[in-house]
């Protein structure tokens, strides 16, 4: 089975992970911080704090950011559970903005209109989550002009979208927003096994990250109640968690950064070659864009076009299709929160309609050919 998304490690990377194993420190060691500082540099950002996933990062930047019981985020229904459940982790109210037709992202129209209604009812929300579905970047700057008229936090939910930019400036910079995460599970675009990263340039932000990944725990004696018990002495100073990361994913996370260009450049030639391939079949193509770190390549059956029956006989040649996403308010534990079909049409009827198809760097134009042949076909 082709999948749909596949890891690329190679002997480098393999190399990377021994010398750890073989090394003092398994986890708390080195590897992390160059990771953190590699990354950050990468993106532009002044901090980097890297922990055990995605899902992770997402709950301690919510906490960190002041997300408390009654406070409210909102996010796309058109993303994977976590960024919705984080908000959950943290007692918060969640709830979702429709999204933009075209991209599959949040549209800027309609948070717009959802935040003058929030606005006269007092429900305004205290944090935002856009989302850069498949790798294409959100309109932050539109996002960010919103945030001033109307006080919310952003924090970009980049799971997609590590390498991407955004008007010249790479996605994680946080030009436009208070913190943004990473995802380096496996399908993503580089692996540290599992994994997360949030990058910010608030130096607050930064120093509670660092505790709240470490249990609340710290050792900057500027920070401690009793500022002269001895040297092996700590203070936890507030609730956090083990959400560490160890040196050995680190050490793998390194070795996929020096490679991060070359993945991107390898998924934009294959998705530009789908784009070659495909234009004549009934299918909404994703928008082109030299920015997206192409995630995802997801195309947009007709409406008559029966979908199942496509992933199915994809399925049956050895093609391993996906959907993204189920909207994530249908999900039965989103529903009994009282949320309904209905509520946001625009990424129901996409979810009915969409295939992603497989892409990865790994890939071979021989299999994309097959997968190409194969989908036109079916249609
Ligand atoms: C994968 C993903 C996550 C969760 O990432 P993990 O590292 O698996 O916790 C969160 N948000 C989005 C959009 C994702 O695709």
């Amino acid at each position: 089975m082709i999948p749909y998304g596949k890891q690329d490690i190679s002997q480098d990377d393999i190399d990377a992970v021994t010398a750890v194993l073989k090394s003092d420190f398994l986890t708390q060691g080195p590897a992390v911080e160059c990771f953190e500082r590699r990354v950050a540099e990468y993106c532009g950002a002044q901090y980097a704090v890297a922990v055990s996933s995605c899902t992770a990062a997402l709950h301690l930047t919510y906490m960190a950011c002041g997300l408390v019981t009654d406070k409210r985020l909102w996010t796309t229904p058109n993303t994977f559970v976590a960024t919705a459940n984080a908000a959950l982790y943290c007692d918060a109210e969640i709830d979702f903005v429709d999204i933009d037709p075209q991209t599959y992202n949040m549209s800027v129209e309609a948070l717009r209109t959802k935040l003058e209604a929030a606005k006269k009812s007092g429900t305004l929300p205290d944090i935002v989550v856009p989302v850069h579905f498949s790798g294409y970047s959100c309109d932050l700057e539109e996002i960010q002009k919103l945030s001033e008229e109307y006080g919310f936090q952003i924090i970009e939910d980049a799971a997609h979208c590590i390498g991407g930019s955004y008007k010249d400036k790479k996605i994680g910079s946080c030009a436009y927003s208070k913190a943004c995460v990473f995802s380096f599970h496996p399908v993503k675009i580089i692996t540290t096994g599992e994994g997360g990263l949030i990058t910010t340039n608030d130096k607050d932000l930064y120093e509670a990250l660092l505790r709240l990944r470490t249990h609340g725990i710290t050792r900057d004696t500027d920070l401690m109640q009793q500022k002269d018990e001895g040297s092996w002495y700590f203070e936890q100073l507030e609730l956090g968690y083990n959400y560490r990361i160890t040196d050995i994913q680190c050490a793998l996370g390194l070795s996929q950064m020096s490679r991060l260009d070359e993945f991107i450049t390898r998924r934009r030639e294959l998705a530009l070659r789908y784009t070659e391939k495909l234009p004549l079949l009934p299918l909404q193509l994703p928008q082109n864009s030299d920015d997206s770190s192409w995630h995802l390549y997801v195309v947009r059956l007709e409406n008559d076009t029966d979908r199942r029956a496509v992933f199915d006989q994809m399925r049956e040649r050895g093609i391993g299709v996906n959907v993204h996403y189920i909207p994530v308010h249908l999900h039965p534990f989103y529903r009994q929160k009282g949320f309904k079909e209905g509520d946001f049409p625009k990424a129901e009827n996409y979810y009915k309609h969409t295939l992603t198809l497989p892409l990865y760097p790994g890939l071979t134009e021989d299999e994309q050919d097959h997968i190409c042949k194969s989908l036109e076909s079916i249609l």
